[in-house]
């Protein structure tokens, strides 16, 4: 009977890299180890898998009856309906609220990445690592520590991508994670609609109503196709009673926001930020936060 690896709900490059990269150790150990996941693949890791050759893990949302190896998770919650056989655990998050009728292999990091952990397991148990196995489990990393960006990146975590991306035979790993970072923030063909809407707040500023959205993004050159029919929209939310609204397009890698401004008081919102708005736009070094670092300076202005 085959065993099942599995990572969390609303799999991440992390939980679906992981759960192939062990059920290819246990397959070289002389286990009948089947990867799985619970959903489907977001666009990043569709994007990994595409790129060294995978396809989608099969997905199980039912653990009844089988033997299950968990990845990436160790919560009941975050786990397949009918979890009870749980015969090994492979994690980096606190320790959850799973449990078993029998000892188990269970083994725990705090380090930035589930795959750090399995190059671990790997090394410790003189196995190779496939060359397409390395490549996925160097985007894990890449991903769950935002390029070692994230403060949960450990030195370990530097040191996993170093020697995987050697196996994998990845020269650029910045240009992997650029890549990937594309793809999850990927908006061509959504309606300007939708990507107004997807971030969108509206504050009240000592009686005058201001809108903020904001979109995450790789590279501002992902905006440049609709920014005159996002300036458009803006324009017509205004309209409707506002007496500013605000735009931020947040570039993640250069860390600052391009913020759009269509409002009755531009000078006040120069004021806000400290900056010159150039055709209705201004570069907001280093703002990446809505909540700390635009809606403050915001309320400072309008006096609230
Ligand atoms: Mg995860
Ligand atoms: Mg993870
Ligand atoms: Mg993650």
């Amino acid at each position: 009977m085959s065993i099942y690896v599995v990572g969390h709900k609303s799999p991440d490059t992390d939980s679906v890299a992981s759960a192939i990269a062990y059920a290819a150790l246990k397959k070289a150990m002389g286990v009948d180890a089947v990867a799985a996941m619970q959903g489907e693949l977001n666009p990043e890791s569709k994007l990994v898998l595409d790129r060294f050759g995978f396809s989608a893990p099969t997905i199980m949302t039912d653990a009844a009856g089988k033997q299950i190896m968990l990845v990436d998770f160790s919560d009941l919650a975050q786990g397949p309906a009918n979890m009870s056989d749980v015969v090994e655990v492979v994690d980096h998050h606190k320790i959850g609220d799973v449990t078993t009728n029998s000892p188990i292999f269970f083994y725990a990091k705090p380090v930035g990445c589930t795959c750090t952990v399995i190059n671990e397991i790997y090394k410790t148990n003189g196995i190779a690592i496939d060359k397409k196995v390395a490549g996925i489990m160097t985007a894990a990393i890449l991903s769950d520590t935002v390029n070692f960006k994230s403060p949960t990146c450990t030195p370990d975590d530097k040191a996993a991508v170093k020697e995987l991306a050697a196996i994998a035979g990845i020269a650029d790993t910045s240009a992997l994670f650029m890549d990937m970072l594309k793809a999850k923030s990927a908006i061509d063909g959504v309606p300007v609609k939708d990507l107004l809407n997807r971030d969108y707040k509206d504050f009240d500023m000592n009686g005058k109503k201001v809108g903020i959205g904001q979109l995450e993004l790789a590279t501002l050159d992902q905006a440049a196709g609709c920014r005159a029919d996002l300036v458009k929209a803006l324009t017509a939310l205004k309209a409707e009673g506002r007496h500013s609204v605000l735009f931020m397009l947040t570039d993640v890698v250069k860390e600052g926001t391009e913020l759009l401004v269509v409002s009755d008081d531009p000078a006040l919102i120069e004021k806000a930020f400290g900056g010159k708005l150039t055709n209705g736009a201004m570069w907001c070094p280093g703002m990446m936060s809505r909540k700390k670092q635009t809606v403050p300076p915001m309320q400072k202005a309008f006096g609230c």
